[in-house]
This record gives structure tokens, C-alpha cells and sequence, in this order.
């Protein structure tokens, strides 16, 4: 813990030192306002560095540059983007000790996740970067005097707005696609874990991407967020965030109507039957809701479990949960480090009254171990247990390390269970009989399954939520659908 706090502090010192701009137009700037914010680390609130709050002429500026920039980069052919985006991989490679100990420290998230994030996020250049050069094809359709084809091309200038957790992987994620398919892109990372998104703008100039390419804003989401989402020049906004901002972006988007991905909050089901593979059930059902500190939109946050192993499951399952370890986000043992921030933290907390005022009972956990373990936002993994679908604890999106488990008898109760929520994202299904799978899979309401599995990420497949979870879908070639826009030719025999 020792070394990795020593090389966490070079890391960081520059930062601590230096007020954190904007990197528009291939420059970095402080930008046109006085305003900035502090960063701090959820691992004891010590001081991180300022940050510059930007002005909605800091925000014009960087779509100015984006817009300006747009043609030359469409243009640029796709064997030459995929060169600079297999560079940029380079770069991150090269930086992905640097990312993870920042990274881990912005956001509390444990190390040992983060070092997976920060190749995960090379890994993603390199997947869009070799899908480049094809970006652009078409379909050739037939008719008896006339032969369709299309084509695409690039949207235009695009805005990319990521959230905190896992700042540094879904930024990549989005953004990859973008300048593969020939955007130029705005950013603007969250003002609460602003610096993987600074040194990834690094990694970007580094790797040779011209000049107002690639532009990242910092800010607040009411003012830089709001401003960038309404910029005439930019032509899609990809979000992954909260639903409410989701609905804000909608309302703010409409008078330029803008093209939307929205990656929002979820309530997702584990369903275990009792036939399902006992060990590696109960192992996903820890991992998908304790890992990445249950600040992951795709974490199981709620376990339908069949009456007939309920017990049996519930009592492995406290003892897996009670001995979770709990520690400082750079020690390499910490399963589960500090939540992001303290409004975040007094969120989570607050969910352990509610589910005793709601009638559920906390079978571990349900604490906040800032008395033993100081000024850092930590808290118990917790495991609530008698809980009912309707009740706050499993109805509304907690993003923490916190667990609401509820019983069913049949599968049809499990089908109404799991639907009975505003949101659609992802569900899991752990049953040894393929049949009941399959009637599963087609009738839960969301974006992505997993049967006997936990979350397992496919490059290629599609990504994205339904209902309250959100509108679109990226990944593989639905990336390119969302960055491009498809033109039909039609030419008469
Ligand atoms: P958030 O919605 O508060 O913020 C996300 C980003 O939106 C930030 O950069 C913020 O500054 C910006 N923003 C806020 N208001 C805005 C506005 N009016 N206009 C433009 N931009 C605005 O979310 P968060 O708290 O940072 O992240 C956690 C949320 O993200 C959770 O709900 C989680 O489920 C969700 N999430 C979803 C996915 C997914 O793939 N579906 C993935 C990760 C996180």
C-alpha cells in the first residue's frame, strides 16, 4: 500500500500543483472565467488539485474548434485514423500504471479493478481503430430497374458526457468509435473525477491527433454540460449518466435536434433457480454487486432468489459478504474501497434507515465505518435480506456496495420480479435447465442477458438499456450507427 500511495503521490503532484484547464484546439487553457472547484480524494477528503469551471465561452470555444476540425478529419482516410488510434492504444499502454493509481484515487475505486480499466481502455481504441478503414460501407439492394446502395459518414462534431465511475474506461469506450467513424468530439468528464480524462487528452495529442480533433471540457453539468448539449455545431450526444439526465439532455437537445445515446441507471436482477450451479452462482452474485464498489450500472443490485435453496444460498452468501475487505482504493487486498464523494456516501448510508423503516432487515453490514476508519467515505457491504419488490431498497438505484435480496416460488413470479422496476439494463439468470433460460431471456425487460454468467463484455455485441435505463445502443457496428449517418443512392438501370 505503501509503494503504491508513494507513486500515486508523483502522479498526483502535478496536478495538486497546477489548476486543471481545458484542452481545446490542441491547447491547454485555463479558459475565459475565474470560477474553479477542489478535487478531492474519497480515500480521506485530502486535497487533489483545482479544477477551472468552464464558461459557456470556454464550451463554444471547444465546439468551435470540433466544428472547424470535423472536415479535415472525416476526410482523413480510414487506414490513416486507424494508425493514430493504434498509437493512442500505445499511449495509454504505456501510461496504464499512471491511470489506474490516479484513477483509483479520483474515484476510490480499487486498484485491482482499475489496472483492468486502464487496458481495457487501450483495448478499446485498438478494437474501433482496426474497424476504420470499413467504417463507411455501405448495403447494395436490388430492385427490378433501379440498385440501392448506401454509404455512411461521419455525424459531425460530437459531445461525449461520462459519469464517475469508471471515468477512464467509459470515456475510451465512447470515444474510440467516434474518431474512428470521423467525428471530432467534445468532452466533457465529470467534475468529480476530472483526471483520466486530462491524461487522456495527453495520450491523444500524443499520438499525433490534429489539432481540435479531440477537445476536453471540465465542468458542471447545469452550465458546461447544458451550454455543450445545445451548441448548434454539435450533431450527437452520447451520455452515460443518471436517468434524470438523461431526461434533461432529451429537454435540452430538442430545439437542435440532436441524435441521443443514453446510457442511464439501472435496478438489475440476478434471478438464481434453485437448479442453478450453487458455487459460481453465489460468486457472481458477490462480484456483480461488491466489485467496482457496486458504482457500476450494470451491478445485480437485486437477488431473486427461489424458495427452494433461499436458505442455503443466503447463508453462504452473508458469510461472503461479511468477510469482503474493505481498505484504502491503492491497497492491493481491497475488495471494496471508499464511495466517490460524500454526497454519494450520505446517499448510500441513508439507504440503511430506509430499509429498516421499510420493514426489511439488515443481515450484514448496513454501517458506515467512518468511526474506524477515518475521514474517507467507507462503508460496510451490506446485505439486506425480507425484502419486498416494492419497497425504496429495491425499487430506487443505490450505486453502492449494497444488496437487496428477494424471494420467489415460480418462474413466473420471477418474470413479474424482475420487470417490475423503471429500469431495463441488464439481468442475469442462473438456472441449469436451458428451456426456462431461453422463456427468461425472451421475457425479461432489458438490454442485455447473461444466463450462467456474470457480466462478460463482448466488444462486437451491443450495449445499451431499455425503459428508464436508456435510449440506444453502442458496441461493434452500432457504434458506427450512432457516429454516422447513412445515405441511400438510388440509380435507375
Ligand atoms: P450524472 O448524470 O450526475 O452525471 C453524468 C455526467 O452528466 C457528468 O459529466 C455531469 O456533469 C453531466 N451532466 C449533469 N447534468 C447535465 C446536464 N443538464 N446537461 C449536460 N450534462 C450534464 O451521473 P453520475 O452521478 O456522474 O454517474 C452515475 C450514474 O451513471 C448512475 O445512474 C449510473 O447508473 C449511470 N451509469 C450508466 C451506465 C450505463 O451504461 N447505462 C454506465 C455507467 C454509469
Amino acid at each position: 500500500l505503501n509503494e503504491n500511495i508513494a507513486k500515486a503521490e508523483g502522479y498526483l503532484a502535478r496536478f495538486k500543483e497546477n489548476t486543471l484547464g481545458h484542452y481545446i484546439n490542441g491547447e491547454w487553457t485555463l479558459g475565459t472565467g475565474s470560477e474553479t472547484f477542489d478535487n478531492t480524494t474519497p480515500t480521506d477528503q485530502s486535497y487533489l488539485g483545482k479544477v477551472v469551471a468552464a464558461t459557456d465561452e470556454d464550451v463554444n470555444a471547444a465546439c468551435e474548434a470540433a466544428a472547424a476540425a470535423a472536415a479535415a478529419w472525416a476526410a482523413t482516410p480510414g487506414a490513416e485514423r486507424k494508425k493514430i488510434l493504434h498509437r493512442l492504444g500505445d499511449e495509454l499502454e504505456k501510461r496504464a500504471e499512471e491511470i489506474a493509481l490516479v484513477e483509483a484515487m479520483d474515484c476510490g475505486q480499487p486498484l485491482r479493478f482499475m489496472r483492468q480499466a486502464a487496458v481495457r481502455g487501450a483495448a478499446n481504441f485498438r478494437f474501433f481503430a482496426d474497424q476504420a478503414p470499413e467504417a463507411r460501407n455501405g448495403l447494395s439492394l436490388h430492385q427490378d430497374q433501379h440498385t440501392n446502395f448506401t454509404v455512411r459518414s461521419p455525424i459531425g462534431p460530437v459531445a461525449v458526457i461520462t459519469p464517475w465511475n469508471t471515468p477512464f474506461m467509459l470515456s475510451t469506450w465512447k470515444i474510440a468509435p467516434a474518431l474512428a467513424a470521423g467525428c471530432t468530439v467534445v468532452h466533457k468528464p465529470a467534475e468529480l473525477s476530472p483526471l483520466t480524462g486530462a491524461i487522456l487528452a495527453e495520450c491523444a495529442e500524443a499520438a499525433g491527433l490534429p489539432k481540435g480533433v479531440w477537445n476536453t471540457i471540465n465542468g458542471f453539468g447545469a452550465v458546461a454540460g447544458k451550454t455543450l448539449t445545445q451548441h448548434p455545431a454539435i450533431k450527437a450526444v452520447a451520455l452515460v449518466g443518471d436517468s434524470a439526465t438523461g431526461k434533461k439532455i432529451q429537454a435540452q437537445t430538442a430545439d437542435t435536434l440532436k441524435r441521443l445515446h443514453l446510457e442511464l441507471g439501472g435496478k438489475n436482477p440476478v434471478i438464481v433457480f434453485d437448479d442453478a450451479d450453487f458455487d459460481r452462482a453465489l460468486d457472481a452474485v458477490v462480484f456483480m454487486i461488491y466489485s467496482l464498489n457496486g458504482q457500476r450500472c450494470t451491478s445485480s443490485s437485486r437477488l431473486l432468489i427461489q424458495s427452494g435453496i433461499k436458505d442455503k444460498f443466503l447463508a453462504a452468501l452473508k458469510e461472503r459478504v461479511a468477510n469482503l475487505k474493505v481498505g484504502h482504493s491503492l491497497d492491493p487486498n481491497t475488495e471494496v474501497g471508499p464511495l466517490v464523494h460524500t454526497g454519494h456516501y450520505e446517499k448510500v448510508t441513508s439507504y440503511f434507515e430506509i430499509a429498516k423503516t421499510d420493514g426489511a432487515t439488515i443481515a450484514v453490514g448496513g454501517k458506515s465505518l467512518r468511526d474506524e476508519m477515518g475521514p474517507g467515505n467507507y462503508v460496510t457491504p451490506t446485505l439486506f435480506v425480507e425484502a419486498k419488490n416494492n419497497m425504496r431498497i429495491a425499487q430506487e438505484e443505490i450505486f453502492g456496495p449494497v444488496l437487496t435480496a428477494i424471494e420467489f416460488d415460480t418462474e413466473e413470479e420471477a418474470v413479474q420480479l424482475a420487470n417490475d422496476t423503471i429500469y431495463g439494463l441488464a439481468g442475469y439468470i442462473w438456472t441449469a435447465n436451458t428451456g426456462r433460460a431461453m422463456r427468461m431471456a425472451d421475457k425479461v425487460e432489458a438490454g442485455m442477458l447473461w444466463v450462467n454468467s456474470e457480466n462478460n463484455r463482448n466488444l462486437p455485441s451491443p450495449f445499451g438499456g431499455m425503459k428508464m435505463s436508456g435510449i440506444g445502443r453502442d458496441g461493434g457496428d452500432w457504434s458506427f450507427d450512432f457516429y454516422m449517418e447513412t445515405k441511400n443512392v438510388c440509380i435507375a438501370h
